[in-house]
């Protein structure tokens, strides 16, 4: 049997991406932006919605982690962000691949509400605590993110340090572990996806909105609620931008 080689992912010309949101309010706004179509699901059962669409020659695909059959909830966290990346990646073939959403922002590191962070950094996990070699860097997560200081600009975010974990608030443990590798962006979902991406050899970036701040007395799921709808409306608007500049040209990874 005859195989192409592979090319190294950074000579790789970005013709098709994929973007990832866990929420279907955080995927809304680029949907309509953009004008994607829906889609048949890409596996039923699993409930993912897959909405897709061209911008110039660049063809987009949206996928939202899908809902919980018992009540409908969107899926956050972790497991379906791991399953949504696998299915982006094998059924809708990305030369590159965005998560974006909301994130908690850190006062402390200058963030206010509507901030966006894009991926500059190693990818974290806060909550997963293995002291025991060879099991740490797995628990800690450090998945690279593919280096995009173009695309950051045309979206008009800021470099960030994400961390992922399976919880909307935190543990002081967790506190002390992001003060420490000075996380800018907490979220349920980017490491996850970033681990799948770095494994299947797939560029990535991740594109955080702030909506709350980790930092501060309020409740996060007061200010997460209060400010998702103009974050997701404003995370839309930043995304198309960075959508359109990377039709405008024919982009090597190298050059995001
Ligand atoms: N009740 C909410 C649940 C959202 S959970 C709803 O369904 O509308 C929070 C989601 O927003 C996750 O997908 C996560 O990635 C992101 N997020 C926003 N702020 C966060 C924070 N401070 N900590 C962790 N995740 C956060």
């Amino acid at each position: 049997m005859h195989t192409d080689p592979v090319p190294a992912p950074a000579e790789t010309t970005v013709e098709r991406i994929a973007l990832l949101f866990a929420l279907e309010a955080e995927a809304a706004p680029v949907v309509e932006r953009l004008m994607l179509a829906e889609q048949p699901a890409v596996d039923p059962q699993l409930r993912q919605r897959h909405f897709a669409g061209t911008v110039g020659t660049l063809h987009v695909d949206v996928l939202t982690n899908g809902t919980d059959p018992r009540n409908g909830a969107d899926r956050v966290g972790t497991d379906a962000a791991t399953m949504a990346a696998y299915m982006a990646i094998r059924k809708l073939a990305p030369d590159l691949l965005l998560n974006v959403g909301t994130c908690g922002g850190f006062a402390a590191r200058g963030a206010r509400v509507g901030d966006i962070y894009v991926s500059a950094a190693p990818l974290l996990f806060h909550d997963r605590r293995i002291p025991l070699d060879p099991f740490r860097p797995q628990a800690e997560g450090r998945w690279p993110c593919t280096p995009a200081p173009r695309l950051m600009a045309a979206i008009g975010g800021k470099p960030g340090i994400v961390s992922t974990g399976n919880s909307l608030d935190w543990t002081p443990a967790e506190m002390d572990f992001m003060t420490r590798e000075r996380v800018t962006a907490k979220d349920m979902e980017a490491t996850a996806i970033a681990q799948v991406c770095a494994q299947c050899e797939v560029p990535f970036v991740a594109v955080k909105g702030v909506t709350d701040l980790v930092d501060d007395p309020e409740p996060v799921q007061e200010a997460f609620l209060r400010n998702l709808r103009t974050v997701s409306a404003l995370l839309g608007e930043r995304t198309e931008a960075g959508v359109r500049w990377l039709a405008a040209h024919a982009r090597r990874v190298a050059e995001l």
